[in-house]
């Protein structure tokens, strides 16, 4: 029993260790509780063959905070960030590939190559989302207006009002195209080349079970441009010993500022007292007490797993049930005894496409044909696959001479029996990627493959969400997790929540952490 914590945090994921650290910085005793022997949830670096180490899940960094860098002295921790020299690589079959480049003239050189008109149109979209980044970027680091926000959060709501009626019209009409559109009906409205079409709607693609030509699936664009490295938006990069580092230099700031954090800590049951949330029950029978809980896990596990469903009503609890949650994602993590060679741009040395986010996804309809088969059929024949090759930057995760490879690959939907099917599915990723990369297969030393299911049971995500929630239009803002909890409070007293299920989402930003920390500040 320890009854002296001001605050547990129910899990060690950057967004738990985010909050915390912001929590003791104000002066709070702060307890994080994790149930694997790492902390970092999805954002981790692990050995997964003898002498190859990789970041297993979350792969490549772009949308951290750079007031968290700062406040957590993140850098000064040990953190190092290398940009990519090209931002993605897109090879496509007929020995052509497309670059798409960190400084946009010359990526409207390459559009050039392609369409005149798309290369003309580039500047104009590129302008187009910064302004409305300008707008909505701010609304990601305050708490959308909800229960317990008060008389600020009606402020806050008037400032976000005036904030967008000083857009133009036009691009008024834009903001609710990102949020509202489909992703094809966006990209086709602003570019006519396939290949065009297709590297600028990637992003919107990532970890989004969802038709290209759904309503909603536009957003995920302005969601990968939260953040910044070297001062830049939507820029992505790498960091040094893989995405663990991130979790390692956040450790070592909350142990710096006495946060204790136990690891192996299984939790089992959330305490409810007189409608007040008092501590937890571990898997080894013992408790811990506090204040406050603050749940990092995914609120489907929170609410229908640990708390009893009779201190719960039956509304809330139904709408926790009906939460959209899948990514349909398979990441593997690959060994590799030589440097990919890609068929339409061979290389025995390193070059800069091979330090890029490569991606196999040559054209929407390839995408959405990719999309349609893992609905109607077992999973996608040809799947949409992000590679990045860390090791060609980064020498301390593979022996000399040797690399790492990850894989992320999409559509692998999450009901079917994983533990038959694991190997079959892997296959079918690399027989996609032979037809680009000549030597890929035959480099093969080993593989790690993490299914919906894995990253369901290691990791926690549900139904291998990687944004614990869908980001469909009903679940942001005001209604994530559910509307009138969306301020970090839950529907218990003294319990809060600060993962990606909640306002704004996945990815590793670490700002709803720092967003749930500052409403707790304001209740203890
Ligand atoms: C395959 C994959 C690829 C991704 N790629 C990227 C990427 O490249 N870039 C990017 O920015 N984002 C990426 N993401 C998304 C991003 O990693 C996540 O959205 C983010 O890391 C979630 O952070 P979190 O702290 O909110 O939650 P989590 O990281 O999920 O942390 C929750 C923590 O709670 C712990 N926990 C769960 N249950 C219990 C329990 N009962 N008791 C104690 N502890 C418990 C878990 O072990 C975990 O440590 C990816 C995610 C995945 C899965």
């Amino acid at each position: 029993m320890n009854a002296r914590d001001d605050v547990l945090v129910l899990g060690a994921g950057h967004n738990g260790l985010v909050c915390a650290c912001y929590l003791a910085m104000s002066g709070l005793k702060v307890r994080i509780l994790e149930r694997r022997d790492i902390v970092g949830g999805a954002c981790v670096t692990e050995e997964f063959h003898a002498g190859f180490r990789n970041s297993t899940t979350s792969y490549t960094v772009g949308l951290l905070d750079s007031e968290i860098i700062r406040d957590l002295k993140l850098f000064e921790h040990g953190l190092r960030i290398v940009p990519r020299p090209l931002a993605n690589f897109f090879p496509l079959q007929d020995g052509e590939s497309l670059s798409i480049y960190n400084d946009p003239k010359d990526t409207q050189r390459e559009f050039n190559r392609f369409s005149e008109n798309d290369a003309s149109a580039l500047p104009k979209f590129q302008a187009m989302v910064r302004e409305i980044c300008d707008v909505v970027i701010p609304q990601m680091h305050r708490p959308p207006p909800n229960k317990g926000t008060g008389i600020r959060g009606w402020i806050q709501t008037l400032e976000t009002t005036r904030e967008v009626m000083r857009l133009s019209i036009q691009r008024r009409r834009d903001l609710s195209k990102l949020f509202l559109s489909s992703i094809a009906d966006l990209v086709g409205s602003w570019f006519e080349n396939p290949h065009i079409q297709a590297a600028v709607a990637f992003d919107a693609v990532v970890g989004n079970f969802a038709s290209l030509h759904a309503s909603g699936t536009a957003y995920g664009l302005l969601h990968h441009t939260i953040g910044e490295i070297a001062n830049q938006r939507g820029i992505w990069g790498h960091p040094i010993g893989g995405m663990g580092e991130i979790t390692q230099a956040m450790l070592k700031q909350a142990e710096d500022i006495g946060v204790s954090v136990e690891t192996n800590a299984d939790i089992v049951e959330v305490c409810i007292e007189n409608g007040k949330a008092t501590g937890v029950v571990l898997a080894d029978g013992s408790m811990r007490r506090a204040r406050a809980i603050v749940a990092n896990l995914a609120p489907q596990q929170l609410y229908l797993e640990l708390i009893d469903r009779g201190s719960l009503e039956e509304d809330f609890i139904q709408n926790i049930e009906n939460l959209r949650s899948e990514s349909a994602v398979l990441r593997i993590n690959v060994a590799l005894s030589e440097l990919p060679q890609f068929v339409c741009k061979p290389s025995d040395e390193i070059q800069d496409h091979h330090q890029s986010g490569i991606v196999i996804g040559p054209t929407l309809d390839y995408m959405e044909s990719a999309y349609l088969e893992a609905r109607t059929k077992d999973w996608s024949q040809e799947p949409v696959i992000e590679m990045l090759i860390p090791s060609t930057v980064d020498d301390s995760l593979a022996p000399t001479g040797q690399h790492v490879a990850s894989l992320f690959c999409q559509y692998f939907p999450y009901n079917r029996d994983w533990d038959r099917d694991r190997e079959r599915a892997a296959d079918t990723v690399f027989k996609t990627i032979d037809r680009y990369v000549s030597n890929f297969s035959d480099s093969v030393i080993d593989r790690q493959i993490l299914t919906p299911l894995d990253l369901e049971r290691k990791f926690g995500l549900p139904r291998g969400d990687i944004f614990h929630l869908s980001h469909c239009p009903s679940q942001l803002w005001v209604n994530r997790p559910v509307f009138g909890h969306a301020a970090y409070r839950g529907p218990i007293s003294c319990l809060y929540h600060c993962g990606a299920g909640s306002h704004p989402g996945g990815g590793v930003s670490g700002i709803p952490g720092k967003n749930s920390a500052r409403q707790i500040l304001r209740d203890l």
